[in-house]
């Protein structure tokens, strides 16, 4: 290969001369680094964020970008970082200056001086990462890759500059985006990176709740997550993300009677899911969908394995989960809970779906009965021709009953047709328990199927209800 082919195609929008005249005003050398030169290599379209590298500084570059740039767009400034940001449109352009690192045992934040473009290179986490760009007029497009990153690209390896165990003990957030950066690009990480993250998966300890999430996100929104997954476990770094997953590996054998494996089944779920939808939060509820499997497993001689009520106990689960790895316990939160406490019931309705049996399953479910229901054909899992047809199939008539049933009864948001002042006014009560029965009843009914989801129908039905509990009209 080459060792210095041009990229000048990588630098056609006009923001990348106007960066390279602003350092040139300033005497200074200045790079495009980082992804986005290796997705441009990769040709994974535009990326919208672009690091630039002073050598100099980074905020003294990004002040002077800013004030060529029609309209004077503000510069944020993390000074503590030595690092500047600017948004150019949909751009978002980061700068630093060139650094050296060194670090020390406890931290992730390592001792920081001026350095030259190869010492920031030799800073960065992998060889696919450390490509550069050079803005230079004289240069300009030539890439600088000390490190042979444009061959890994080629035969998709995740390598470290150097020496990969102090690469990763010095910052173990290296680790998770090595497995990221992998299942992201569907490349391998090579054996000493592999054998490196293995034996400091320890450390991930010293690294916040909320990186290693940025990073669990990024893999869940992959192609394939279960390959980001599979690392994990390989690795030994899912004990300390996901115990509850870890717990679920396994098969038990006892008189003759085995479960199936409860975490490979989960990665597939998640892996199926994922040619579905792109929905972040859908693909953690088949993440967690069964991790109240562990905690429920009982083995009953006449009935074999069982795993009661193991929804509902998940369900509680997620929240803890959410809660420990600093995660929002949000709307976001208690769809995933609702997701996993609801993911048998489709089950259930596929031997005998009835109406009102929908009914009940669309009111509890509310807006997202769909995606409830993508998440059920997801967890099909049989290798069994057959029976995934059939399962396949059951699902497909509870679907089709949903949109009949939704269509007639208009039961996904529902409002009570009698309102509880209409009941109060009617009996002439005061705030009071009746009302609440009553109100029940009515909703009852019309999940029954006993009564249309109709007012005058409901209003024959509230004073039937209210004959029945002593109460007269007063109107
Ligand atoms: P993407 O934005 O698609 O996640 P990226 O490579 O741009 O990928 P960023 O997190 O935006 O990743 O970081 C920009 C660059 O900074 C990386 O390409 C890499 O060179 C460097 N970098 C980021 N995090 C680290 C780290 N923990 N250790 C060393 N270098 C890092
Ligand atoms: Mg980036």
């Amino acid at each position: 290969m080459h060792p210095n082919p041009t990229y000048r195609t990588a630098l056609d929008h006009p923001i990348f001369p106007l960066i390279s005249q602003a350092a040139s005003n300033l005497k200074m050398d200045s790079y495009v680094i980082g992804g986005y030169v290796r997705d441009f290599l990769l040709n994974r379209g535009d990326a919208k964020d672009i690091d630039i590298v002073a050598v100099g500084s980074g905020i003294a570059l990004a002040k002077e970008v800013a004030r060529l740039l029609p309209g004077k767009p503000k510069v944020s400034i993390f000074k503590t970082y030595g690092t500047a940001m600017l948004k150019v449109g949909a751009i978002e352009l980061e700068f630093v200056g060139a650094r050296k690192e060194s670090y020390t045992e406890d931290s992730r934040n390592p001792a920081v001086e001026n350095g030259t473009l190869e010492d920031d290179q030799n800073r960065r986490d992998f060889t696919i990462n450390a490509l550069a760009l050079s803005l230079q007029k004289d240069t300009y497009g030539v890439l600088l890759d000390p490190f042979n990153g444009r061959e890994d690209l080629e035969k998709k390896v995740i390598r470290t500059p150097l020496d990969p165990e102090i690469t990763y003990s010095d910052d173990p957030l290296r680790m998770l985006r090595a497995i990221r950066f992998a299942t992201q690009l569907d490349f391998t990480i090579e054996k000493a990176s592999l054998d490196a993250i293995t034996k400091n998966s320890d450390r991930i300890k010293i690294i916040s709740e909320e990186r290693i999430v940025d990073e669990i996100h990024k893999i869940l929104l992959a192609d394939q997550p279960s390959k980001g997954f599979t690392l994990l476990h390989k690795t030994g770094l899912l004990p300390y993300i996901f115990p509850e997953l870890v717990a679920l590996e396994g098969i038990e054998e006892k008189e003759g009677q085995r479960h199936k494996d409860n975490f490979w089944h989960t990665l597939e779920v998640v892996d199926n899911i994922s040619k579905t939808t792109d929905d972040l939060w859908l693909r953690w509820a088949a993440l967690l969908h069964d991790i109240g499997k562990a905690p429920t497993k009982r083995f009953d001689k006449k009935i074999g394995w069982t795993f009661h009520a193991h929804e509902f106990v998940g369900a509680k689960m997620v929240y803890k989960l959410f809660k420990r790895l600093k995660m929002p316990l949000n709307d976001k939160m208690k769809f995933v809970q609702k997701m996993v406490l609801m993911s048998s019931r489709p089950i259930v309705l596929a031997s005998d779906v009835t109406d009102s049996a929908v009914r009940r399953l669309i009111f509890d479910a509310g807006d997202h009965v769909e995606d409830l229901m993508t998440l059920c054909e997801a967890d099909i899992t049989t290798k069994n021709p057959k029976k995934f047809n059939k399962y396949q199939n059951n699902f497909k008539l509870v679907r089709d009953k949903i949109e009949e049933v939704e269509a007639r009864d208009h039961i996904r948001n529902f409002q009570p047709p009698v309102s509880g002042e209409e009941i109060m006014e009617t009996f002439g009560l005061k705030p009071s328990r009746e009302i609440g029965i009553i109100k029940d009843a009515i909703k009852e009914a019309i999940l029954e199927g006993e009564i249309p989801n109709e007012y005058a129908a409901a209003r024959d039905y509230m004073l039937k209800k209210g004959a029945e509990l002593n109460l007269t009209p007063v109107k």
